[in-house]
């Protein structure tokens, strides 16, 4: 098993099916421009034989399917099929939600539990300035159809000082009317924004934006899992009733580095072991290979991955989001 001097192991893989997206978020791209080609992608066969390898070598148990965005390539059904009947504890997918309505269905028939979908505003127009894609509508109804099939939702937003900053309490509203939980992920200087005086413009952390949902909501922390990388709170109503939970991924205010479990699979077939990190280690021929060529080589990459995790923080990173999704 690959430990760390700090006994951090791998145990939460995120595979980026693609690097393809029909969004251009302006805090996770400077243009829509294609990052990969697609016969650099690995096949969803490929990337579900290296889960399963992984699962083997680095005794991964939950699985996070990213992008890009996941739902805008054919393997994505072929893939969710795979790794849905593998003896993962946890599955979950991250999506834009631009097309998920017409999955729904493939979703709960594959047993799929539950889904984060990146949503940044309910304001049409705010929604078409940060997205730089895709309609409101359509992420919205996308979201009724899970609720409606028992399928579990989280929202992730990025508050941006001067881009959405009133919208979080419209956010936190609609989430709390739904039992879904709003997540807030603080603004992360990753690439285009990672020497950029955007970022400082725009980032605003958690004790700011407690302050704001403090003038409307009571609220108090409450659990998370050890390796969570959300700070969770309960809302709490004038009967002291718990409302619902919010919580914040603060990268920037409370680093969670010391407990990561991460790894991420690039579309491209490279590991990366952290994201304040522009190390990767190629394993696409490894996953193409000999099963016992491929657990060695698996376990000596898994290593390198290991030692470029951070100690303390997040410090920055020129990998762009898009090509290993959060
Ligand atoms: S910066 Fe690296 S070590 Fe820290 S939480 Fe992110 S991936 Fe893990």
């Amino acid at each position: 098993m690959i430990v760390d001097r700090t006994g951090r192991r791998f145990r939460n893989l995120r595979v980026s099916l693609t690097a393809a997206c029909n969004y251009a978020c302006t805090y996770c791209v400077e243009d829509g421009k294609r990052l990969l080609r697609a016969r650099d992608e690995l096949s969803a066969a490929e990337l579900a034989h290296g889960v399963e390898l992984l699962m083997e070598v680095a005794g991964i148990e939950k699985l996070r399917i990213t992008g890009g965005e996941p739902l805008v390539t054919p393997k994505f059904d072929d893939f969710l099929t795979a790794v849905m009947a593998m003896p993962l504890s946890d599955v979950s997918f991250t999506t834009n939600g631009q097309l998920l309505a017409d999955k729904v269905d493939l979703l709960a028939r594959c047993g799929l539990k539950r889904v984060n979908v990146s949503l940044d505003t309910l304001h049409p127009e705010r929604f078409r300035q940060i997205a730089r894609g895709g309609d409101l509508d359509s992420v919205l109804h996308g979201i009724e159809r899970c609720l409606a099939a028992g399928i579990r939702v989280k929202l992730n937003m990025v508050p941006l000082k001067t881009g959405n900053a009133d919208q979080i309490l419209p956010m936190l509203d609609y989430a709390l009317e739904r039992g879904i939980e709003l997540r807030f992920i603080e603004l992360m200087r990753m690439g285009h924004l990672a020497h950029s005086a955007a970022f400082d413009r725009d980032f605003l952390g958690m004790e700011d934006l407690l302050d704001i949902i403090g003038a409307r909501y009571r609220y108090n922390r409450t659990d998370a899992a050890w390796d969570s990388t959300a700070v969770r709170f309960d809302v709490r109503g004038g009967d002291d009733a718990v409302l619902g939970q919010f919580g914040v991924i603060a990268n920037e205010s409370e680093p969670f580095c010391s407990t990561c479990t991460r790894l991420r699979l690039s579309a491209d077939g490279y590991l990366h072991g952290c994201l304040s990190s522009s190390n990767r280690h190629a394993v696409s021929d490894l996953l193409r290979g000999p099963r016992e060529d491929a657990v060695a080589g698996l376990e000596a990459a898994l290593w390198r991955a290991m030692g470029d995790k951070q100690d303390v923080a997040f410090t920055g990173g020129a990998t762009v989001m898009k090509l290993i999704g959060g």
